[in-house]
């Protein structure tokens, strides 16, 4: 039976990106050896990384005066290493979720922090809108896309002070203006590549203003220097990651993936609406495209478990939700054809049958 993939992360990858790993790592680029056996240092591999980096600038744009690097760590660790580089006095940040609130809790460790707004009242079910962001802070920090509780912010904040961004779950699905940001960071396997991986796009000229001393791996600048070549870069993430960003080249760039998403969330979250055994989770204009919220509606409660076994039957995987939500949660990243939400939609239409 033909599995479908709806885990939140990691999560799916495009057949081109796994078959092309799978063969590097049999046999890397005619060298005889496997991708997990050569040096970082190796022409072969510069040449993975080189384009990697030059590819991601092409695809979202990249102005001059930026650089993009691939470290490892996790988004987690860019939770204290955005303040440790960038937060000199005071910074902003939106609390729009879990990953947002980890982002502030480790700011806190550097400086003042100004949480302009959070829908934490409400479980985060919506994006707060109408705050204030005070001009004397050094960046504002928001999450794109709440992966836990399926909400987005759809557009780059119009605020008086530089933009930093966890964009983890939402990169490469629409397109950004990244002139605006002085920092984004993401997680690769959401959206780009197996775990162990994190794109960072930096602002050359926002590093090195502030005060304290970096340790040496934790400043953005030995990176961009080295060209993302300090020590030892997770090679198989990265390869992974380049065959990501030459498939979403062939799909033609990131404005037709948007329109490839948008197609994706429109069929399933219409289908939420429509059947009476669900309800989505997330305000309706905050809905996220790449994270869907649902649970069953109050009369049905007691369906969930039979609903889950139900979906998981018919090669639903990964759809139960996060515990901070309930319910179900289906992940459509970039990587997901239309063909596995309308199952999914299928599915939910014939259990609303039987019931
Ligand atoms: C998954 C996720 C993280 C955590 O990423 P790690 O790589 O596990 O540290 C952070 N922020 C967002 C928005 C995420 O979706």
């Amino acid at each position: 039976m033909k599995k479908h993939n709806f885990y939140a992360g990691p999560s799916i990858m495009s057949q081109y990106t796994i078959k092309n790993t799978a063969d590097a790592i049999l046999d890397f680029a005619g060298t005889g050896l496997s991708l997990m056996e050569v040096s970082h240092r190796s022409k072969e591999f510069i040449a993975v990384m080189e384009e990697a980096r030059a590819l991601t600038k092409e695809l979202l744009n990249v102005p001059e005066g930026y650089d993009v690097i691939f470290m490892g760590g996790g988004a987690s660790l860019q939770f204290c290493m955005a303040p440790y580089n960038l937060l000199e006095k005071k910074a902003a940040y939106l609390d729009t979720g879990t990953w947002a609130s980890n982002a502030i809790k480790e700011a806190k460790l550097f400086g003042e922090v100004d949480v302009v707004a959070s829908s934490k009242e409400s479980n985060y079910n919506f994006i707060p809108k109408n705050y204030e962001v005070p001009s004397d802070a050094d960046y504002f920090h928001f999450t794109s896309n709440n992966t836990i509780f399926g909400t987005q912010i759809k557009n780059d904040p119009d605020v008086n002070v530089p933009l930093v961004s966890d964009m983890s779950s939402d990169i490469f699905s629409r397109p950004i203006d990244v002139s605006k940001y002085d920092l984004i960071y993401a997680g690769a396997q959401k959206n780009l590549a197996p775990a162990g991986v994190t794109i960072i796009i930096a602002k050359i000229d926002a590093l090195g203003k502030v005060s304290r001393q970096i340790p040496t791996m934790l400043d953005y600048r030995t990176h961009i220097k080295k060209e993302s070549m300090f020590n030892t870069p997770p090679c198989v993430s990265v390869y992974a990651a380049l065959q990501t960003l030459r498939y979403y080249k062939q799909l033609g760039g990131i404005e037709a993936i948007q329109k490839l998403n948008e197609a994706k969330a429109t069929l399933l979250y219409n289908e939420i609406d429509r059947n009476k055994l669900f309800k989505g989770t997330a305000a309706v204009e905050d809905r996220s495209v790449m994270n869907v919220c649902f649970v069953m509606n109050d009369e049905y409660k007691d369906l969930e478990d039979e609903f889950a076994k139900f979906a998981t039957s018919k090669g639903m995987v990964g759809i139960k939700g996060h515990r901070s939500v309930g319910g179900f949660r289906a992940s459509i990243y970039n990587a997901m054809k239309i063909e596995s939400v309308q199952a999914l939609v299928d599915v939910m239409k014939e259990f609303e049958k039987a019931h």
